[in-house]
């Protein structure tokens, strides 16, 4: 009995070795799992679900195969992906969640997220959020021309690369009282997010919390895994098949 969370692999067609890594662990593992958790950024860009190509359809084919073998899967958007939509979830059977979800993970009530939302001292990012998250600009960009969406999420793509260079680390992390705002008003002691690419297990006893945050690993270097039962959890990580 395992259950998986994986998250920020940021899948393109320009990083097949991330790819394969991901494929096989489909196939391989996640079958073997009770239930896979994709707490977002799956994707390293998403422009909407009519943006098919032979790379969309074979990411979109391991998760029907796996859903059709009876292994239910979760998805939380990223800031990369929050146009993943409802075709893609009936292309794929992959259940679409709310950014904020509460899971009973084998008696302990567990929130998940991705985790962009604790991110709270990076204002410009949190004003972006608001605007792209808003459902009628997301309507409206919807229904530009693919070609126009394409190049406007290349160009964004590469914006977010530059000024991310120049951040400060704080900002770029979670912001302590945030989490704990959060889990107290979502009452949990468990928390689990990817987003800031810094893999670890906290601990956290402020404020009469006292609770674990974890936080998923990226898939830049290596696979990275966190597997779940009833004994506990751990964070694992699966080498890219070589070269
Ligand atoms: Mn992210």
């Amino acid at each position: 009995m395992t259950t998986c969370f994986i998250a920020d692999l940021h899948l393109s067609a320009d990083r097949p070795d991330i790819t394969d890594c991901f494929l096989r662990f489909m196939s391989e593992e996640a079958t073997q799992c009770e239930a896979l958790y994709v707490l977002g950024d799956l994707f390293e860009m998403w422009i909407g679900d009519d943006d098919d190509n032979t790379f969309h359809r074979q990411i979109k084919g391991a998760f029907k195969a796996l859903t059709e073998s009876g292994v239910p899967c979760y998805f939380i958007h990223g800031n990369r992906d929050f146009l993943i939509g409802s075709q893609f979830s009936r292309e794929t059977g992959v259940t679409l969640l709310p950014e904020h979800t509460v899971i009973d993970l084998y008696g302990t009530p567990t929130l998940i997220l991705h985790g962009d939302t604790l991110c709270t001292l990076d204002e410009n990012y949190q004003r972006y959020r608001k605007k792209v998250h808003n459902p009628f600009i997301q309507w409206l960009f919807l229904r530009l021309p693919l070609s126009w969406r394409q190049s406007i999420g290349r160009k964004m793509r590469s914006n977010s690369s530059q000024t991310n260079q120049i951040k400060a680390n704080s900002i770029m992390d979670v912001t302590p009282q945030a989490v704990i705002d959060l889990m107290k008003e979502k009452k949990v002691t468990r928390m689990i997010h990817g987003h800031t690419h810094r893999p670890a297990v906290h601990q956290i006893n402020k404020d009469d919390l006292q609770a674990t945050r974890t936080v998923l690993g990226d898939w830049y270097d290596q696979g990275s895994v966190l597997r779940c039962s009833p004994m506990g959890c751990q964070l694992e990580t699966r080498q890219f098949p070589d070269a």
